[in-house]
């Protein structure tokens, strides 16, 4: 950073975009004994009076907590966070049923808000207009340029890479990016009595089929309520009084726990934010350059996966150096059909979570595949599991994933089965009496209806 070192015979990678997924990597290339410069467009956060964006709290999970381990990061970032235990889900009518992630004491999901990147902004410097291969050229806030000789150029500037777009004017780059329907907006549900308005070590969710708002503590004591739902419903809610009529219609407990004046207020304070998924491939350009985090694979954030693959990214490629001395093809090879892959579980779950939580199925589903891990736990591992508690390679786990969901659903299908040829054999050789039996079998086949609703 622009030190002595700059001018001396290490190699020189320079990291564009200082967010998450850049400070990071700038660690663990900095263990590594690089000279490592990071570009980033933003000022200093840790200067600035106002931090312009959104206070963004994101669930941190097992992936992210062992890229930070890597660069000796875990516990000061853990400590900065809150467990979380279970989902929470809420009814219109307000009743509210925990529904847990994995297994009793495992390991939970950490919120972290945006404070805890400050631990990462001193790599914070200069605006870019990043150029591919050798150089570089930083467009310093005096307005003045510089060219700056680089090994490595590492593109982490996010969903609209810089980086990204000098990829496109090559050949053999595959590109495609989708703009669900839905935007987000963040409201904040303040304390009550200097205590969190409600319990804090969950993921607090209202699923209502085609939007859901969901909300994450924060170490204040705040919550931070993110409501998804499409841009034309959101452009429908014009004034206060609208916004209290819809939350009054759909999020009816959480109106006293906002305040109905912050409603009105918060609502119209900043537009919805647009979501896009992005997949490219390959991730680099000879040995020159590469791309990492958001700026290789935006996810939509319903997987809570999005830094959580970024920090993975960082931490493959390290593992990588290890091993190969053609590091960059490795990594491309490597990656991109696990990034792939969780880009496309995060869009799955985008359905799963405003819909299927308040199915039947799914819930008897989920405490089958629950049930049949804590039985079987090698053989059986729930994709959530997988997903946000191990390390199996994400393309991997989808694999698994479908793999289970036969087997399970094969086994439920024998095993009602057998219960009914059993049921059947007790009954022919005993035949009770035809009056008695009506009631239970027409309540049990209302119960075997309900349970296939979707
Ligand atoms: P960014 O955080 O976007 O950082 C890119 C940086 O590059 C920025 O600082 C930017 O200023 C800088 N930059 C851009 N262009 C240039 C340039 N030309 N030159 C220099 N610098 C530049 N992920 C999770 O794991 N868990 C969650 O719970 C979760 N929740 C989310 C909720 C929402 C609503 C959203 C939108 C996302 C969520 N995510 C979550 C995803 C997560 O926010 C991103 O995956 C993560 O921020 C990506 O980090 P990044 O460093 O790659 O990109």
């Amino acid at each position: 950073e622009g030190s002595p070192e700059r001018h001396s015979k290490k190699k020189v990678v320079a990291v564009v975009g200082g967010g998450l997924v850049g400070a990071l990597n700038a660690c663990f290339f900095a263990k590594r004994g690089f000279d490592v410069e990071v570009f980033e467009t933003r000022e200093d956060i840790r200067q600035a009076k106002i931090v312009k964006g959104r206070s963004i709290n994101l669930a941190l999970s097992h992936r992210g907590r062992q890229a930070l381990k890597h660069v000796g990061m875990e516990e000061k970032i853990v400590s900065q966070g809150i467990p979380m235990h279970a989902r929470m889900i809420h009814s219109l009518s307000g009743k509210q049923s925990p529904i847990p992630y994995g297994k009793k004491g495992q390991v939970n999901l950490i919120i972290l808000s945006q404070n805890t990147s400050l631990l990462f902004a001193e790599y914070v410097i200069y605006k870019i207009r990043p150029v591919c291969h050798v150089a570089a050229v930083s467009h310093r806030p005096d307005g003045s340029t510089e060219e700056v000789e680089a090994d490595l150029i590492v593109g982490c500037d996010g969903a609209f890479s810089a980086i990204r777009k000098q990829f496109l004017r090559r050949s053999r780059f595959n590109y495609s990016q989708t703009y669900i329907p839905h935007g987000y907006m963040e409201l904040t549900m303040p304390p009550i009595n200097g205590e969190f308005a409600m319990k804090p070590n969950y993921l607090h969710i209202w699923p209502r089929n085609t939007f859901m708002m969901i909300a994450l503590p924060n170490m204040d004591k705040t919550f931070t309520c993110t409501l998804f739902m499409p841009f034309e419903e959101f452009e429908k809610i014009t004034t206060g009084d609208e916004v209290i009529e819809f939350f009054q219609k759909y999020f009816p407990d959480t109106i006293p726990l906002i305040g109905a004046d912050a409603l009105r207020r918060d609502y119209f304070r900043l537009p919805a934010q647009a979501m896009v998924s992005v997949k490219c491939s390959p991730y680099h350009i000879g040995d020159k350059c590469v791309l990492m985090g958001d700026a290789a694979h935006a996810v939509v954030p319903f997987y809570g996966q999005g830094m959580n693959a970024g920090f993975e990214d960082c931490i493959v490629f390290d593992e990588i150096m290890d091993q190969f001395n053609a590091v960059l093809p490795e990594y491309t090879r490597v990656r991109v059909p696990d990034d792939h892959a969780i880009a496309d579980l995060a869009m799955y779950n985008y359905i799963e979570m405003r819909a299927h939580v308040n199915s039947k199925w799914f819930l008897f589903r989920k405490h089958v595949d629950n049930f049949l891990h804590f039985l079987m736990p090698r053989a059986i591992i729930p994709l959530y599991t997988m997903v946000t508690f191990t390390r199996t390679r994400y393309h991997e786990a989808v694999e698994r994933w479908h793999w289970q969901d036969k087997v399970i659903n094969r086994g439920l299908l024998f095993s009602a089965a057998g219960a009914v040829l059993g049921g059947s054999y007790v009954l022919i050789k005993n035949p009770p009496d035809i009056n008695k039996l009506i009631s239970p079998a027409e309540k049990m086949w209302n119960r075997l209806v309900a349970l296939r609703t979707p």
